[in-house]
């Protein structure tokens, strides 16, 4: 095994992830055990209590509801607990399957251990998401040296071999985040002007609106509450969501065996909120980056969502100017991540390209104001170009007070409360008058999340620091052993099972899919395969699994 680091960037989606090597001086994607690039962020147990991660997990999304979680990294942060049959998991312990997962894929690929990677994050995630990303990492044996901002990342893989100075404006919309980046190329030179979004909005919401959609229509005629019907839905309504045409068909399963058809007018009422949420985060990033739309020069499509037509459309009438999307909008964060891990270790191809990013929150303290407390005080505000240092004086608020305690938070609202708190640190101040005693707050931003908070009592000249890791660790140690110990005991197929097992995943979902003849066909596929895998022949297995996905063509 060679010992030379690997550079290795990971995009964990929301819908789907992807893992890449730089390679002889370019990015080169990994394939999964089923040879795609692309793995569906998903997770399923199964009745032995084996964990299916990706496209077998997708399977049973529809055959399996009540045993399978998709799209949770929108949930990182929250406590919502997933409850996948008789185990119960956190959002960041799905993700860290999801990257166990696609650990195994590059090691297999590599033949040799995969532990430092760079993985892409929204944008928009706050502190404690980021961290609980790089906890995932830790939890799959991971070390996540840097977390780039997807819409970066996109920038990096458009721009690596530009030399022209231009402005991008990245249109990032994933199955559940919508990012909004200004970026600024120069030669050999990538800075991000502005990033904002809205981490609750996604390509999952416009199948949700087509869901709501389908539902009303059909009335008493359907049940909400029943999971299996709910699921072949929603999968009738990805499938129409996904059609590259204005007219829409949604082709309801069974019971309903009909069509309901979507014309582009009543498409777009039903997307019409949506469509509407796009363009605030693109003002306001404009704004954050004192451009206006025809300072632009070219916009970047990022995100399985942002091949809808409705979609682009609306872009383009925000920007005036059609997108680019040269580079397949899944798979540009995931070649952007890979370009930073080569940067990282200083690849001869691309050496020359220095990084900066901005600060995607305004970092701030506590004060008091005008008879108010917990006041929030921005420091380094949103957009502010890192790394960044940034100082400014405050004042005792009292008579002989002795100290002086400086609360620190991350956030746009006006009160503290209702900001991030992210650490605080107490200094002695010599006893004096009210607003005798000057104090210098130092907020210094680096570009990996590190702020350094320096306080400094003017008089004496006594300073105290505080380094406050933003990018990683930091959470409670008892919680994350437990974590580990969890997951652990947690048993995955080996890897040349998996496709087998997609496969079978699949005929049992097609068979829930499907009545009368067809059915009867698929259930003739399900025992020619269960007693192939039964036999143990290799050469038996191959042919009937060539044959069996000969005969499924007629299904897809
Ligand atoms: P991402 O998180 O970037 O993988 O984006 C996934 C989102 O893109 C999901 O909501 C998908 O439904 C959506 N998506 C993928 N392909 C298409 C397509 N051809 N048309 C419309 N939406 C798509």
């Amino acid at each position: 095994m060679s010992t030379q680091e690997l550079a290795i960037g990971i995009d964990l989606g929301t819908t789907n992830s992807a893992i890449a090597v730089w390679e002889g001086g370019k990015a080169k994607l990994i394939p999964n055990p089923l040879g795609l690039f692309l793995t569906p962020s998903v997770v399923s147990v199964d009745e032995e209590q084996n964990i299916l991660v990706g496209e077998a997990a997708k399977s049973r999304l529809i055959t399996r509801p009540d045993q399978t979680a998709a799209a949770f990294k929108r949930f990182l942060g929250s406590d919502k607990v997933y409850r996948l049959g008789r185990l119960e998991f956190r959002p960041e312990e799905l993700c860290s399957l999801i990257l166990r997962q696609l650990k195994s894929d590059a090691e297999a690929y590599l033949n040799r251990n995969v532990t430092d990677v760079v993985i892409s994050v929204p944008a928009y995630f706050n502190d404690h998401q980021r961290k609980l990303v790089a906890h995932a990492a830790e939890l799959a044996e991971l070390n996540a040296v840097r977390l780039i901002n997807e819409p970066t990342a996109a920038c990096l893989a458009y721009s690596l071999h530009e030399t022209h100075e231009r402005k991008f404006l990245v249109f990032d919309l994933g199955g559940g985040t919508f990012d909004v980046t200004v970026v600024e190329h120069q030669e050999g030179f990538i800075e991000v002007r502005a990033s904002t979004g809205d981490n609750l909005l996604g390509g999952e919401d416009f199948t949700h609106e087509l869901i709501r959609w389908v539902f009303d229509s059909l009335g008493d005629e359907a049940d909400e509450s029943d999971l299996i019907q709910f699921a072949k839905i929603a999968s009738a309504c990805e499938a129409a969501k996904c059609q590259a045409t204005s007219v829409r068909q949604v082709v309801l399963p069974s019971p309903f065996n009909r069509t309901l058809t979507l014309d582009k007018e009543a498409t777009e009422e039903i997307w019409k909120n949506l469509l509407t949420r796009l363009s605030r985060p693109i003002r306001q990033a404009l704004n954050d980056a004192r451009l206006s739309p025809d300072d632009i020069d070219e916009l970047v499509f990022v995100g399985g969502a942002t091949r809808l037509n409705e979609v682009q459309k609306m872009a383009t009438r925000l920007l005036g100017r059609f997108g680019k999307s040269e580079i397949d909008p899944d798979l540009v964060v995931v070649i952007g991540a890979v370009t930073q891990a080569a940067c990282r270790l200083r690849d001869e191809a691309v050496e020359e390209v220095i990084l900066t990013d901005v600060s995607p929150y305004t970092l701030g303290i506590s004060v008091n104001r005008d008879g108010n407390s917990g006041v929030f005080n921005p420091i380094i505000e949103r957009n502010t170009v890192v790394p960044a240092s940034r100082v400014e004086r405050f004042y005792t608020g009292y008579d002989d007070q002795e100290y002086v305690s400086i609360e620190v938070y991350q956030g746009e609202r006006i009160w503290v409360r209702e900001n991030l708190f992210i650490d605080e640190l107490e200094l002695a101040v010599p006893k004096n008058r009210a607003g005798r005693e000057a104090i210098d707050v130092r907020f210094s931003y680096d570009i990996n999340g590190l702020l350094e908070v320096d306080v400094t009592v003017v008089s004496t000249g006594e300073s105290k620091l505080k380094l406050i890791d933003r990018t990683a660790k930091g959470l409670d140690e008892e919680a994350k052993q437990r974590s580990i110990e969890r997951l652990a005991q947690l048993k995955l197929h080996p890897r040349d099972a998996i496709p087998n097992i997609t496969l079978m995943e699949k005929l049992n979902r097609l068979y829930e899919e499907h009545l009368s003849n067809e059915r009867h066909h698929i259930s003739q596929l399900i025992f020619l395969f269960n007693s192939v895998l039964e036999s143990q022949d290799h050469v038996k297995i191959k042919k009937a699994v060539e044959q069996i996905n000969r005969e499924l063509l007629a299904y897809e």
